[in-house]
């Protein structure tokens, strides 16, 4: 199973500067990438083409959307379909990050509904859960990470292709903070994920990734990366910048 080094460059760069940052990606990456690694960013909608366009014909390397809606098109001001994420040269979707949950309020059959579709139009879909510094002191993260796999997951079918989804465990409190979950608290997440994946597709669920975000830098990423059950990171701010992001993909 090839390690997942996921970017997620949120509402940050306009066109040029997308550009800009996936050639410097290739220039620094591409031709130490490890067999053992796969590189992914996503860029935001309106670079979506030329990102692809730059990375797409390079070995290891591809795009995808950062949202979608459930249907093909339609009356859905403002949303995009996984069928135009794929025309513009995406193969993966996200659902669920954190601030798409928190910030715009979508709840967990919304998450589950765009996971499912998304699948269901061929996307490689990679499912965002993470539990809030509240419910992690209230003793409450197996709670909150089996009620967002379960839901989340609802409308998949067990005949699914496990690599064609992936779960990014990402602790709410994490993520663009600075403050890195610990080893122990990682591990102990990404074990009760494994778990319920296994519970959910039976043994093939060794073969989904689990990757980890949650302020994900150059110098800590090694040893993230090795961690048990970790099979990737999503990373926001250090992707940013083709040097740092190049340094946690080679890390
Ligand atoms: C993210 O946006 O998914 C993320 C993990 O951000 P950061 O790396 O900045 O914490």
């Amino acid at each position: 199973m090839k390690k997942l080094m996921a970017a997620n460059w949120k509402m940050y760069k306009t066109w040029g500067e997308a550009e800009a940052t996936a050639r410097d990606l290739v220039d620094l990456a591409a031709s130490k990438l490890p067999e053992d690694r796969e590189v992914l960013v996503f860029p935001p909608f309106t670079a979506l083409k030329a990102v692809s366009d730059i990375l797409n014909p390079v070995d290891g390397f591809s795009t995808g959307g950062q949202d979608y809606y459930y249907e093909d098109e339609g009356a859905f001001t403002g949303e995009i379909s996984p069928v135009m994420l794929a025309d513009v040269g995406a193969a993966y979707g996200l659902t669920g990050h954190s601030e798409r949950r928190h910030v715009l309020g979508e709840d967990d059959e919304c998450v589950g509904r765009k996971t499912a579709y998304g699948l269901s139009r061929g996307l490689k879909v990679i499912l965002c859960i993470g539990e809030l510094i509240e419910e992690r002191r209230a003793g409450r993260v197996h709670e909150v990470l089996e009620r967002q796999l379960r839901i989340g997951l609802g409308g998949v079918p067990g005949d699914l292709d496990p690599e064609q989804l992936s779960v990014a465990y990402e602790p709410v409190w994490a993520i663009g903070t600075g403050e890195v979950a610990g080893p122990t608290e990682i591990v102990e997440a990404h074990a009760f994920i494994r778990k319920n994946l296994i519970s959910l597709f039976g043994k093939k669920a060794n073969e989904i990734r689990i990757l980890y975000g949650g302020s994900v830098k150059p110098d800590n990423c090694g040893d993230i990366i090795a961690l048990d059950n970790v099979d990737g990171v999503l990373v926001g701010g250090a992707s940013l910048h083709g040097e740092s992001f190049s340094r946690i993909v080679l890390a």
